[in-house]
């Protein structure tokens, strides 16, 4: 028999339980292995094997996982349990992304570090190690979370990117980069984190700006020999004004010269005017172009260099004065104007900030600081005409948030400028859900300038660039045969204990050209060339090319949408550089989770849900539930508020059902049968017709990768299961329905079979729940009542609907009649008419009706309680009318009823079980209906006395 349910359940602690058992049992390692070869001899399946090939895009193994990473997470543990139900063949393979400045900016915390200075004392090979170790952690309690969530994946073999195959199979990319003269060093202007001391690249900045509030300064620049005439110049970062060397106008606004206070400004008209200098004369904004002006700062770094006015379609007199200061070296555009031009670039500060040698008094300074010296110094001088305060968007480091600064850094590149059509192309292959995502990377290939692959850092892939000091040849090493050739030392390569800094830098090449002993560059590399080269590196496309063309390219990947200017994007260049393909077909992209109100989470407003608390307190499967149902184009609003509702809602309703039936079945010995028995209760037919309608559509939902459409089919079914099946086969079952019989049969055998179906079609979006039912079901007794069963649910087959099941005309009926009922219920609602009341009549007008089935009829009468039916066709819209008039006999039948409800209710308080024989005292109840109240409370005899008491017998 079933082991009997309680009806409060702790769904976390039940999962707990669960994954104890799945653990004890080795389920992961049986669900991992279900569909290999049946022999090994077999060799990996060429003949026709189905397989589905997903990449996970690697998680940063430096803090522990958040609820964001869970609802990815979600989604790929749901593809890829649907996917092995259905036979198709795994990799189950997780990701952890290992090197870079997150996890060096996670260490220095640690570590109370806070600069690189800090890293230096304490020795490169020891801050690696830390690194190193730190990652370790991170990967083991991510993993704990992940499989707390339910996910299975083969985590002993996850794939690290700070492994050798990883960054050696980079190395082999880079030169063939650099074999198509794809690599180049350049100077730029670049946006630079003071703190972490390196420069962000294009895809690290697209989401690091943020308003804040600043002071903007007008300046007066001094016409050159014109003692009287100043251009009037706008700017918001002040410190920038020392490494002036131009000024830019756009001549398709007018200018003007104003007068105010006996000097004169020249600006452009609608600044004049916003700044209440209404003396003015309009002048030739051509005239104005290479009018030469004098630096305000007298200082040793702008000696020698020619001040004049250019022309720039990038200046717009909305706001500040029409007149721009251009400073070549501390901007990207700036600097692109300079070398259009051929004008001199000032780069004032170094790597962490602060003005160098050169600047004045301002040497020596940190660059944020210095905006209310550069005011007094530009007052002093009578050079200011005014401040105010602005809010402007700024750059900030993504990573430890620090204000940003720009420097003219040299920097290496890969030129994807000259690949930019091929990328575009194969990006186009893909399929994109929602297509919106695909038109954004179409978008991002047309802005993303090149890709700035080094970092002036410790902990990363070490880029195998050496540059001969004496002849200049670039040589770019493509792995660890090559770098023992060309070593100095052979042997150093031999006994490296790691390819990381500061280990990888005591090797020295031989110049391939003049043999040179040359030193390998600093920088290491951007973290998304680990992860883009994932699609080949684990997949073996350099040692095992037979096995790569199985896996590649990947069937499925799924990550946030941001993804599209890192991971996927990196993935794409790798893919045109090695094969001129994509390495993925379908990628399925969700947005952000948020808190209830629908604000970001953030650490400072605290309003975070860490992911163990979150698991522990609303239970895995719920969580996964309020992911599944989720539009996964639209913010996720999360809480324990909307958690629980999900619970009642769903997990609640679909337990409530479960127990119903394990109750009654133990109470009527329910003896079920796997016999395809017909039954003949339409009841039966219809949710036998629903089950296998949702069957098709959550079959077809997940083939199209829509999980909110699958979940919600599964949902509706759920809420029809308990809300209208079992509601109106309560009379079917239990002691009261007499003993054993066909249409009880009938019940069990049906529920069985839907609540068995329902547990495989469960098991990839809800793991636990689907299990605690589907055990409880096959573990009936020694001898298991279907031998197909597995050992878990999740070693079944996904279901396949069986058509012949399939009624729609059952189906349609059965709409009907629960409108019909709908209806009849809020009429009686309206009239103030309890259901427990019978009726004489419902009238029934609709346009649709004709031989409509008698059971369907019977099953309005009951949920009504209503004597008969009558049926008028007509057209026009579906219409109810109930005859009120309570007869005395009626009014009895209602008394009646109303007593049994008491008596009921008084079996429960007294303990009852459910077939218990009792004794009822009452004060009296209408005679008529005696063996009726007898039935339908299991009494054996109603005995007059004061007051409602039942004797248990
Ligand atoms: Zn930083
Ligand atoms: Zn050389």
């Amino acid at each position: 028999m079933f082991k009997q349910v309680t009806a409060k359940i702790d769904f976390p602690e039940m999962e707990r339980r669960i994954l104890e058992w799945w653990e004890k049992e080795g389920i992961v390692k049986k669900y991992l292995e279900r569909n290999n070869p049946p022999s090994p001899s077999e060799s990996e399946g060429y003949g026709g094997a189905r397989r589905f090939s997903f990449l996970d895009g690697p998680i940063t193994a430096n803090n522990p996982m958040g609820v964001h990473h869970a609802w990815g997470r979600t989604y790929k543990d749901l593809w890829q349990r649907y996917k092995n139900m259905q036979g198709f063949r795994q990799r189950f393979q997780n990701g952890f992304d290992c090197q870079g400045l997150w996890v060096e900016v996670e260490v220095e915390k640690a570590l109370g570090f806070n600069s690189k200075k800090d890293i230096d004392k304490f020795g490169i090979g020891q801050f690696t190690s830390a690194c190193k170790e730190r990652v370790n952690e991170f990967a083991r309690k991510q993993t704990e979370q992940s499989q707390r969530l339910g996910y299975f994946m083969d985590w002993d073999h996850s794939y690290y990117t700070m492994s050798e195959t990883n960054n050696l199979y980079i190395w082999r990319f880079l030169k063939i980069c650099h074999e198509r003269g794809l690599i180049y060093k350049d100077k730029s202007s670049t946006t630079w984190c003071p703190r972490c001391e390196t420069g962000l690249s294009r895809h690290e900045q697209a989401d690091s700006y943020q308003d804040i509030k600043d002071v903007a300064v007008y300046i007066k620049f001094r016409v050159k020999d014109k003692p009287n005439e100043y251009f009037l110049v706008w700017t918001t970062t002040p410190w920038t004004i020392s490494a002036n060397v131009l000024l830019a106008i756009n001549t398709s606004y007018e200018y003007v010269k104003a007068k105010a206070d006996g000097e004169f400004y020249y600006l452009a008209k609608e600044s004049a005017k916003r700044l209440g200098l209404d003396d003015y004369e309009v002048v030739s904004a051509r005239e104005l172009l290479n009018r030469e002006y004098e630096s305000v700062y007298d200082i040793p770094a702008q000696q020698g260099i020619r001040h004049f006015v250019v022309e720039w379609d990038l200046v717009n007199p909305a706001e500040g004065t029409g007149i721009v200061h251009v400073a070549p070296g501390c901007g990207e555009e700036d600097f692109e104007l300079g070398r259009k031009l051929k004008v001199p670039a000032l780069s004032p500060l170094n790597e962490a900030g602060v003005f160098i040698e050169g600047y004045g008094d301002l040497s020596g300074e940190f660059a944020h600081d210095v905006g209310d010296r550069v005011i007094d110094y530009l007052k002093k001088i009578d050079s200011l005409f005014k401040t105010e305060s602005c809010v402007h968007s700024y750059p900030h480091c993504w990573r430890c948030k620090a204000k940003c600064l720009f420097r003219l850094e040299e920097n290496w590149f890969i030129n994807c400028q000259k690949i930019k059509e091929g990328l575009k192309r194969t990006a186009s292959k893909a399929k994109w859900i929602p297509e919106f995502v695909g038109k954004r990377m179409q978008n991002w290939l047309d802005n993303m300038g090149d890709w700035m692959i080094s970092r002036k850092r410790f902990y990363g892939l070490a880029l195998p660039f050496y540059e001969c000091p004496k002849c200049g040849q670039l040589a770019v090493i493509g792995g660890e045969e090559e770098l023992r050739r060309l070593a100095v030392n052979p042997k150093l390569v031999e006994e490296l204990p790691s390819f990381h800094r500061p280990w990888i830098d005591e090797i020295k090449i031989k110049c391939p050209k003049c043999g040179e002993a040359v030193s390998r560059i600093k920088e290491v590399g951007d973290c998304w060339l680990d992860a883009g080269v994932v699609p080949f590196s684990t997949l073996k496309y350099f040692e095992d090319k037979d096995y790569w063309e199985r896996w590649f390219p990947a069937d499925f990947i799924c990550e946030m949408v941001e993804q599209v200017r890192l991971w996927y994007y990196s993935m794409l260049v790798y893919g045109y550089i090695f094969e001129s393909k994509i390495p993925y077909r379908i990628v399925l992209n969700y947005v952000e989770v948020r808190d209830e109100k629908g604000e970001r989470m953030s650490k400072t407003k605290g309003n975070g849900i860490p992911f163990d608390e979150a698991v522990e307190k609303m239970g895995a499967d719920v969580m996964r539930w309020i992911y599944l149902r989720q539009n996964p184009e639209i913010n996720l609003q999360l809480g324990y508020r909307s958690a629980d509702e999900t619970r009642r809602r769903f997990h609640l309703m679909l337990w409530n059902v479960y127990n119903f039936f394990v109750t009654y079945a133990s109470v009527d010995k329910a003896q079920i049968s796997n016999r395809k028995t017909q039954s003949d209760n339409i009841l039966d037919k219809w949710i036998l017709s629903r089950l296998n309608q949702t069957i098709k559509v959550v079959t077809e939902k997940l083939d199209q990768y829509d999980a909110m459409t699958a979940s919600g089919t599964i949902e509706e079914f759920v809420g029809d299961l308990s809300t209208w099946y079992v509601r109106r086969s309560r009379d079917r079952v239990g002691p009261t329905a007499g003993t054993w019989n066909k249409d009880k049969a009938a019940f069990y055998n049906t529920m069985y079979s839907v609540l068995i179906t329902l547990c495989k079609l469960l098991a990839p979006f809800t793991p636990f729940l689907a299990e605690e039912i589907y055990q409880n079901f096959t573990n009936l007794n020694e001898s298991k009542t279907n031998k197909n069963e597995s050992a878990s649910v999740h070693l079944e087959s996904w279901p396949e609907a069986n058509e012949e099941l399939v009624n729609t005309k059952v189906e349609s009926e059965m709409e009907m009649v629960r409108k019909i009922c709908e209806l009849g219920h809020a009429e009686r609602k309206s009239r103030e008419i309890k259901v427990r009341q019978p009726l004489g009549m419902l009238h029934v007008t609709c346009s649709l009706l004709n031989d409509f089935d008698k059971q369907l009829v019977q099953l309005i009468k009951e949920e009504l309680n209503v004597k008969e039916v009558e049926f008028l066709t007509r057209k026009g819209e579906l219409r109810v009318e109930l005859e009120t008039k309570i007869t005395p006999e009626l009014a009895a039948e209602g008394e009646t009823r109303e007593i049994v409800r008491q008596i009921q209710e008084a079996r429960k308080e007294a303990g009852c079980r459910l077939d218990q024989w009792i004794v009822v005292e009452l004060s009296g109840w209408p005679q008529e209906f005696t063996d009726y109240i007898k039935k339908e409370t299991l009494a054996r005899e109603l005995v007059k006395a004061k007051e409602l008491r039942v004797l248990p017998q």
